[in-house]
């Protein structure tokens, strides 16, 4: 059967951490279950058939590690591996428990959403046609096409290197193409609202992109500086 919506299962025990999950995933299309012990993970994974696996390591009843191992020797299932420490990645990884990607709390939402549709994207589910949802994702302006699901800028048809604070500031520009972003609307929304770094940060972020998008970086003709008041992504050359 081919549903219209993905089944996400999220198998978590920070409640905080289910709420904004299910919340944001709901909002990004996606069919959520929630298990709170890994127990609960095995017996939801059977009961829905999930479409992909947001799996924490340190779960009670059984860990996450033993729920990868005992749910891919019986499915395919795109399954995703949370450490609460980025350290903790390499000693998961080393166990060798085949899951399909590792990320590490904290975690930008976004990021996690662009690897849920990879993993999605690179072992599709029997049951849900995932083509049909990777279409149409990406926005052209311009000399450059940026696709959110494959997390890729192409630029006059060259895929270009993109780290992901300059891929989302990419994004909030090219998503309001014509209009002028003040600094506070783009830190606020690509650092967000509680950064309290430098605000130069903003600056070297946008020379690294104009050093890759424009044709002359000393002549920003994409990007463009509005004085006094922040940037905006020019819709014609
Ligand atoms: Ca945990």
């Amino acid at each position: 059967m081919t549903r219209t919506q993905p089944i996400i299962l999220i198998a978590e025990d920070e409640e905080s951490f289910i709420e904004a999950l299910t919340l944001g995933l709901k909002r990004e299309g996606f069919l959520v279950e929630a298990a709170r012990d890994g127990e609960e993970a095995t017996r939801k994974f059977e009961e829905f058939r999930p479409d992909v696996i947001l799996l924490d390591v340190m779960l009670p009843k059984k860990s996450g590690l033993d729920v990868c191992r005992e749910i891919r020797s019986k499915s395919k299932v795109p399954i995703i591996m949370v450490t609460a420490k980025s350290t903790e990645i390499d000693t998961v990884v080393g166990l060798e428990v085949g899951a399909d990607d590792y990320i590490s709390k904290p975690y930008r939402f976004k990021e996690l959403v662009a690897r849920v549709r990879a993993v999605m994207r690179r072992t599709p589910g029997d049951n849900y046609d995932v083509t049909s949802q990777v279409e149409n994702e990406s926005i052209e302006v311009g000399e450059i096409v940026l696709d959110t699901s494959k997390h890729e800028v192409r630029i006059r048809g060259e895929v270009v290197k993109v780290p992901l604070k300059e891929f989302e500031l990419l994004e909030f520009l090219i998503s309001n193409p014509g209009r002028v972003l003040t600094r506070e609307q783009i830190i606020d929304r690509v650092w967000g609202p509680y950064y309290s770094g430098d605000t130069k940060t903003l600056d070297v972020h946008i020379k690294r992109l104009r050093s890759k998008i424009e044709r002359d970086p000393s002549d920003p003709k994409v990007i463009t500086t509005v004085r006094g008041l922040g940037y905006r992504l020019e819709t014609s050359r």
